[in-house]
């Protein structure tokens, strides 16, 4: 190739340089697809509603109108610059009475500012960062872009369905608890986490700024906090690598820092001050009074008379002095007084068989395709129940003449203390049918006898 090839008319050079400035700095930003998402926007927001309101009832807020309406403020100046590809989302903002830093959006626009966030800023950029990662959150709809991984997963399907079912006989969601179940809306992948700081950024930027505030202030409480227990945030925003960086080259890819970016206010400061002098509140307390169930007698024991259900993938029998809740795919079956009641109206299973009917891949009598699921189903149920531990590891037993695989799991019990979770699963052309014996762990042996009754009495639809 000879030199002149090289050479280009000066015309030539001149529209090619003019393509290259015109766009301007705002067609070099980096854009992100929406990830795979089998909701609308609209189920975003109806979802993202339903747990906002367990939300509100189960944090303590800080009662000050002042704050609310400082945080609404912000907020509206960040969601002007938000790219929401069109959809009309009905934000809203709590100020949360917790001092833990931390803060977070469900999808559809509802979010929740602890007051440890607000008291931790040290000017009102760095506030608005954290503001502009959740609100980025929820522009990229990462909370049903992991709901849909966890469908995909080919588990989940109960516990959304739970969800949407909006009943409060659902069966998953009577265990998990509404509010708890949207924790898989919560936890962030690394590579969400880094489209929101991205996204975030841009936001600040636009909105007039300091751009850098935002991985500042996450550099911040990271090293704040070197040697203790890390920033509750970090637990469900994974810190991604290289966040500062990332930050930096996104600001040069905006043009540059611009001149006279904005980092503090009068009002932010006075916001602070307010916040500072809230009453606290003791989460110990918190959890006696507001989330805690309502004190009350064990169960009555359980009837030796039995009573029948019929599904399509299976039938069973159940002590006649229970109570069947929900429908189809997701059943619980609980005595008076199994299902909890907290003061909020928040339903736990606390006593119980809930039997769910999740799609599977592979055939009935696969032991690998049983196993994969089996392990997917309880990693589906860790992330609503982070207490969740496997207490024994799944081992082979036989339903009904079919291979399953029988695991213990320990959980935090609604009726306070731990709770022993017996999950026997099976696959059948139906999917994945799977039955959780629940009882707290003090009163397991009382009904060990019941639950293998029950799980003796399964017939598998042949
Ligand atoms: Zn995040």
């Amino acid at each position: 190739m000879g030199p002149s090839r090289l050479r280009v008319p000066g015309a030539t050079l001149l529209v090619l340089l003019c393509l290259l400035i015109a766009p301007g700095a705002r067609a070099q930003r980096t854009q992100f697809k929406a990830g795979w998402n089998l909701y609308s926007p609209q189920e975003d927001i109806r979802l993202g509603r339903q747990v906002a309101v367990d939300a509100e009832k189960q944090l303590p807020s800080c009662n000050s109108p002042k704050v609310d309406a400082y945080l609404a403020e912000l907020g509206s100046k960040l969601i002007a610059k938000l790219p929401t590809a069109g959809v009309e989302y009905p934000f809203e903002f709590h100020c949360v009475n917790d001092k833990a830093i931390n803060a977070f959006a469900l999808p559809g626009g509802f979010v929740f500012v602890n007051r440890g966030a607000i008291e931790a800023a040290d000017n009102e950029a760095q506030l608005a960062g954290v503001m502009a990662h959740e609100l980025s959150h929820v522009a990229l709809r990462h909370g049903t872009s992991e709901a849909t991984k966890a469908q995909a997963a080919q588990t989940g399907v109960g516990i959304l369905g739970a969800i949407f079912g909006g009943n409060a006989g659902g069966a998953l969601v009577t265990e998990l608890g509404r509010f708890s179940a949207g924790g898989v809306l919560l936890r962030h992948s690394r590579s969400a986490e880094t489209q929101a700081d991205v996204v975030g950024t841009q936001v600040l930027y636009d909105a007039g700024y300091d751009p850098r505030a935002l991985a500042q202030f996450f550099e911040k409480i990271e090293a704040d906090s070197k040697g203790q227990n890390p920033p509750e945030f970090f637990s469900d925003h994974p810190n991604p690598e290289h966040r500062v960086e990332r930050v930096e080259e996104e600001i040069d890819k905006l043009g540059g820092l611009p001149r006279n970016v904005k980092r503090d206010s009068v009002e932010f400061e006075a916001i602070k001050h307010e916040v500072l002098a809230l009453p606290t509140v003791n989460k110990d307390s918190l959890t006696a009074g507001g989330r805690a169930p309502r004190p009350m007698g064990p169960p009555p024991v359980p009837s030796r008379n039995y009573t029948e259900y019929q599904a399509s993938a299976y039938g069973m029998k159940y002590p006649d002095n229970w109570k069947k809740y929900g429908e189809k795919d997701s059943v619980s079956f609980a005595p008076d007084g199994g299902v909890t009641e907290g003061e909020d109206g928040q339903a736990g299973l606390a006593y119980g068989v809930i039997v769910n009917v999740g799609k599977v891949e592979g055939p009935a009598g696969d032991a690998k395709a049983l196993e994969k699921a089996t392990r997917e189903l309880i990693a589906t149920l860790e992330k609503g129940n982070p207490k969740m531990k496997i207490a024994r590891q799944p081992g082979p037993v036989r339903l009904n003449g079919q291979p399953g695989l029988s695991t213990y799991l320990s959980n935090e019990s609604p009726a306070g203390g731990e709770e022993t979770d017996w999950l026997i699963t099976v696959i059948r052309p139906e999917g994945l049918v799977s039955f959780v014996c629940v009882a707290p762990e003090k009163d397991y042996e009382n009904y060990d006898k019941t639950f293998s009754a029950i799980l003796d009495s399964v017939r598998l639809a042949k």
